[in-house]
């Protein structure tokens, strides 16, 4: 079946149109920039004028949004304008998409997408997997046994004295001009964190952050198995596709 995937992010509004039965996608893939300030009314927008450029109208759509969502309502927003607290996706589109609309937190998309048709398939009945993604914040999302935990937020635990997303995102390497190896000891020591709170069977690792994984690869000591994700950066777009059109 084929549905819109959207991907909303710290830099970048993402999206296109996907087969959720292999994870293709059957369009181009848009990215439009995210506006700033990114408040609401913006924010609208840039999702409006994707979804027309993408011609998408009657079948399913999925949005990853990049904070916690209750009953498709936005709970909370740290990486955009808070003015987006409180939105119904589903509400405000409605005009513009005519068929089911699921909206979710943008790691937990991703996680759809890898627990699926990704790495995370050998755990697709029983284990749990941590799933991360790395970006302008720290994504988490956790399947127990075949079933999504939802709205996890470990980017948000204290880590180091902050906000752990603070010390350990793309953003925090970039702005405060970290060497990899910095850097990568830096995640390192937030994984290890997430194995001793969660006890994870596999993590996977996700988001433009672990694009360069290569660089920080030697300083990666954690036990627990893990893999990077098969879907990359687009797991986000495929995933909101595939949860859309399925229930779990
Ligand atoms: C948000 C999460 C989101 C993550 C990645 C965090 O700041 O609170 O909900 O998944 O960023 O975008």
């Amino acid at each position: 079946m084929l549905a819109l995937g959207i991907d909303i992010g710290g830099s970048g509004i993402k999206g296109a149109i996907v087969d959720t039965e292999s994870g293709k996608l059957v369009s181009e893939r848009l990215r439009l920039a995210t506006p700033s300030p990114a408040d609401r009314p913006a924010v609208l927008k840039v999702v409006r004028e994707l979804i027309e450029e993408l011609g998408w109208s009657d079948g399913p759509a999925g949005i990853g949004f990049p904070g916690p969502i209750h009953r498709q309502i936005v709970c909370t927003a740290a990486n955009l304008d808070p003015s987006l607290v409180g939105v119904n996706f589903q509400e405000e589109l409605k005009g513009l998409l005519k068929g089911p609309v699921r909206v979710l937190n943008d790691a937990d998309a991703a996680a759809f997408a890898e627990m699926r048709l990704g790495e995370g398939l050998a755990y697709a009945r029983s284990g749990t997997v941590l799933i991360l993604t790395v970006g302008t914040g720290i994504g988490t999302s956790l399947f127990s046994d075949g079933t999504l935990v939802p709205n996890l937020e470990m980017g948000h635990v204290e880590y180091m004295g902050q906000d752990a997303e603070q010390y350990v995102s793309e953003r925090a390497r970039k702005e405060n001009d970290l060497s990899w190896k910095k850097w990568g000891k830096r995640f390192n020591g937030f994984l290890e964190y997430m194995e001793f709170l969660l006890q994870p069977d596999f993590i996977i690792l996700g988001g433009g952050g672990v694009k360069r994984f290569d660089k920080i690869v030697d300083q990666i000591a954690i036990s627990t198995p893990f893999a990077l994700a098969k879907f990359g950066n687009q797991a986000g777009i495929i995933g909101a596709a595939i949860a859309s059109v399925r229930k779990k």
